[in-house]
């Protein structure tokens, strides 16, 4: 990649985090998305209107010390992770598929697992809107054999979502507590779509296997109860979108 093209990318994955952030925002309240001004326009604590220079992405968080400038309440951290992280994941994406129409269909599923991640942090909720679509548009770029066939995204997709019913269903019998949401089921299947069925495997290793050193170091630092809330949503989504950049890697040196 030339430097001015990694420049580019970058700036685009940095308008792209600022949307991403309204919309993670707005969507659990306003499914429709209704009246959404981008980038952010009001101080989410006093609803003070805020400068343009201080909306444009990390460099506004920067220039106003992460505080607001009317009530001085810190602005969360979360929003310029997103706005550096949706930078460095299209410049990784990008890298690894080019500019070309399988690179832009794994940057938009990058987006939606950034959004779900969000949503699921902030409310325990995957929505439909967005797992549902996502499955969609799985089968669709499987059609054109973007990240894998038609055949393996129908296997997966059915796969993803039945192993994590059944396991649930499974847990519940035993322990008379829910696991899991069935948002979690959803989004396994839609991974199962974009991937293919024999990338879930991966998917579901690293996504429990993250999950629960964190929640083991959570509850041996933080002091967090046992069967403290915690969202698995964000995990599933790292977890898809690492087997997306990396898996055909592992797929072609162990087969
Ligand atoms: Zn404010």
């Amino acid at each position: 990649m030339t430097s001015a093209a990694l420049v580019f990318i970058a700036a685009m994955g940095l308008a792209l985090g600022s949307f991403l952030n309204v919309v993670i925002a707005r969507l659990p309240t306003d499914w429709r998305l209704s009246g959404l001004a981008w980038p952010a326009s009001q101080c989410p604590h006093c609803q003070s209107t805020i400068g343009w220079l201080d909306k444009l992405p990390v460099v506004g968080w920067l220039l106003c010390q992460g505080h607001c400038r009317t009530c001085q309440q810190p602005i969360r951290l979360r929003y310029v992770l997103i706005e550096a992280g949706s930078a460095l994941v299209a410049i990784i994406v990008i890298n690894q598929f080019g500019l070309t129409p399988a690179g832009l269909s794994a940057l938009m599923l990058s987006a939606w697992l950034i959004v779900l991640s969000g949503i699921d942090q902030d409310t325990f909720l995957l929505p439909d809107c967005l797992t549902l679509s996502g499955l969609w548009l799985g089968l669709l770029s499987a059609t054109l054999y973007h990240h894998t066939t038609p055949t393996e995204a129908i296997t997966g997709a059915a796969l993803g979502y039945s192993v994590l019913a059944g396991l649930n269903a499974g847990y519940y019998r035993l322990s008379g507590r829910e696991g899991m949401g069935g948002g979690d089921f959803k989004l396994l299947a839609m991974l199962g779509a974009w991937l293919g069925v024999s990338a879930l495997p991966a998917v579901l290793l690293l996504a429990a296997g993250g999950g629960t050193v964190w929640a083991l170091g959570a509850m041996l630092w933080a002091r967090r109860s046992r069967y403290a809330m915690m969202a698995f949503g964000p995990w599933l989504a790292v977890a898809g979108w690492i087997t997306l950049i990396w898996g055909h890697e592992w797929q072609t040196n162990i087969g």
